[in-house]
């Protein structure tokens, strides 16, 4: 059997009613933000439940645009998760800030008991990862904010449609970064982001920003970029968000399947699972022992397992400049040692993951 980790041929295997759509498209030649991006705009603020979303190229723009619209100004030091995709590191060294890494913990989320050693001269604002689809303790970080007077934005990158109690990824900080890119929950055929935030001062600024800084066709009021949502990718947007909540549900059902087949099996260990927390598991990673050999063994066995990721951030020839040093984040170094992603998406059969679960298990001797 193969478990595949990627989905696309799934996902759109019927694809007549996206063309039908792109051809409405190109028939009205909107091109530039325009009608559908509006429609997309709407419909994805309404399915998170946040009063504003602004469409952008890319979930770096958009995170990069976050932390520009927010105030976080050249120079700026910025506190982030060392354990995080680069993308999130990138948008602060591009809009000139300083990054500041801290440790992650048990839930692949900034460790909240290392904020304070954390603050230097100079730090204005917080980037909180809600890394593999988890939420970062965001009543802590915003506590910690407030004492510091420091902004708060979200990466919310791999986390949209996630949540801690009633509130939702991206309704805690001044904006949050959302990613369509193809792996991510929601997804479109290349590259894609958006901004939510509470503050419609915020999200007119960000729409400046995106596209040239210019009010209408013949005022432009700062600088900005062009980084505008495409309005093809746009429209594949709006077919999918308003599957979100489903897409979540089937991951979250899978993860809570691996979880408990796994929970008693030496040699792995399943993170802890914050009571209250919506994780919507773009990533399903967990601890375990003899990881080479597991990943070796399920490739072999046909299950696409995956490492995100092999080498910690600080110690990649990029980072050199900041000064980093093996030994400075010992959780994610032990991470990256220790973690294997495995196969968990919404198009995954009940006999794909029961074959996953199966080849785990042997591999470390349980047998069903
Ligand atoms: C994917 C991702 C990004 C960037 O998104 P792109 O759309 O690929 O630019 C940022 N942060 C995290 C945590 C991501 O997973």
């Amino acid at each position: 059997m193969r478990v595949p980790f990627a989905y696309l041929d799934r996902q759109f295997a019927d694809l007549e009613p996206y063309f039908a759509d792109l051809r409405a498209l190109v028939a009205s030649s909107d091109f530039t933000l325009g009608q559908v991006v509006d429609a997309f705009e709407t419909r994805l603020a309404a399915t998170l439940g946040l009063p504003h979303a602004v469409g952008v190229g890319t979930g770096t723009d958009a995170l990069a645009l976050a932390l520009e619209a927010a105030g976080v100004q050249r120079g700026d030091r910025v506190i982030t998760c060392a354990q995080t995709f680069i993308a999130t590191v990138g948008a602060i060294v591009q809009v000139g800030a300083i990054p500041v890494l801290v440790d992650s913990e048990d839930g692949f989320v900034i460790d909240c008991e290392r904020l304070e050693a954390a603050l230097q001269p100079g730090t204005t604002a917080i980037l909180p990862v809600h890394y593999t689809g988890n939420l970062a303790d965001m009543p802590t970080i915003m506590a910690f904010a407030e004492r510091h007077g420091l902004l708060v934005v979200e990466d919310a990158c791999q986390a949209i449609g996630g949540g801690i109690g009633a509130l939702p990824a991206g309704s805690w900080g001044v904006a949050a970064g959302l990613s369509f890119h193809p792996l991510k929950n929601i997804n479109v055929w290349g590259d894609a982001g958006a901004v939510v935030t509470r503050e419609q001062t915020v999200r007119d600024r960000l729409r400046l920003l995106r596209n040239h800084g210019l009010a209408n066709r013949d005022e432009v009021v700062i600088f900005g970029r062009n980084c505008r949502l495409d309005s093809l990718q746009a429209v594949v947007g709006l077919r999918l968000v308003d599957e979100l909540h489903r897409i979540n549900d089937r991951r979250i059902e899978i993860a809570a399947r691996y979880d408990e087949a796994f929970s008693n099996v030496d040699g792995i260990r399943v993170p802890v699972r914050r009571p209250g927390v919506r994780h919507v598991y773009h990533l399903y990673m967990l601890r375990v022992e003899r990881r080479d050999a597991l990943l070796a063994h399920l490739n072999a066995e046909g299950i696409e397992a995956k490492i995100h990721y092999p080498r910690p951030l600080h110690l990649q020839p990029a980072f050199e400049r900041f000064g980093y040093r093996a030994g400075d984040f010992p959780n994610s170094e032990a991470d990256a040692a220790c973690i294997i992603t495995l196969p968990a998406h919404q198009h995954l059969t009940d006999q794909e993951i029961a074959y996953t679960i199966e080849t785990v298990r042997a591999f470390y001797g349980k047998a069903d």
